[in-house]
């Protein structure tokens, strides 16, 4: 039977705390609900190569979560040795966002939606915490996600100063839903996404929706990794239980 008490210990006694009791799900955007990544990565590739730099698509995965800025810098001091001008990035990080509207239309996650409908009958709040500032995704989710992410419940890579892999932006979902890090479970699919949702203090859910290996996720913090957003929404309702049902005795 499945169970993840043990791993709910570990998580507590790793982050000292007594318990976990989730009032706040703070939620990932591009390859948590939305099947995107592959899109992004081929964006990026076409964007980078055409200005003459050597990259392969599959780097684009381990940048996965990072801003655009964050992503344009570390080609630009890979190849020139200095950061991108802040003309340089705008021009460059709107040309990736045309390359991304021109490709086939990004589909929902499958197991997405009967994930965020747990959360919503649990009575969780919901808070997306993305790393994009692109607005084709962001401006679906109303449609895709009906009730389900509130206008003022969203951190983009707008709202930030420092993206994943820093704690920044889980830090302003928790601000923002008013809860504390002991109140939160987060959901990510990028290790620099579960590395900056586990140094917030949030329990983390990972997923392996790419090509990324379950022991990333784990080296990066993640408390539980699912093999897919679908086992993810067939467990997650166990998981929300027994967090609100393990402690630890002090
Ligand atoms: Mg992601």
């Amino acid at each position: 039977m499945t169970t993840f008490v043990s791993q709910i210990e570990c998580f507590l006694k790793k982050h000292h705390y007594k318990a976990v009791k989730p009032l706040a799900a703070l939620i990932d955007m591009d390859g948590t609900l939305y099947d995107s990544m592959r899109n992004h990565s081929a964006a990026w590739y076409r964007m980078i190569t055409e200005l003459g730099i050597d990259a392969t698509q599959e780097e684009f995965y381990m940048y996965e979560g990072r801003t655009g800025a964050s992503t344009i810098n570390i080609i630009f001091q890979r190849t020139y040795g200095r950061d991108a001008t802040p003309e340089d990035i705008e021009e460059l990080y709107h040309r990736k966002t045309v390359y991304f509207s021109e490709l086939p239309p990004v589909k929902l996650m499958p197991g997405a939606p009967e994930m965020v409908r747990v959360l919503m009958e649990s009575g969780i709040k919901r808070v997306l915490v993305t790393g994009s500032g692109q607005t084709s995704l962001i401006n679906r989710i109303n449609e895709d996600f009906p009730n389900a992410f509130s206008p003022e419940l969203r951190v983009t890579s707008r709202d930030v100063s420092h993206g994943k892999p820093h704690p920044e932006p889980f830090i302003r979902a928790m601000q923002l839903a008013g809860v504390r890090p002991s109140q939160s479970i987060a959901i990510e699919n990028a290790p620099l996404g579960v590395k900056s949702a586990s140094d917030a203090g949030a329990f983390t859910i990972a997923v392996t929706t790419g090509p990324i290996p379950r022991e990333a996720m784990i080296d990066a913090g993640a408390a539980v990794v699912f093999s897919s957003m679908e086992e993810c929404a067939e467990n997650i309702h166990l998981l929300i239980y027994e967090l609100l049902t393990t402690s630890l005795k002090s």
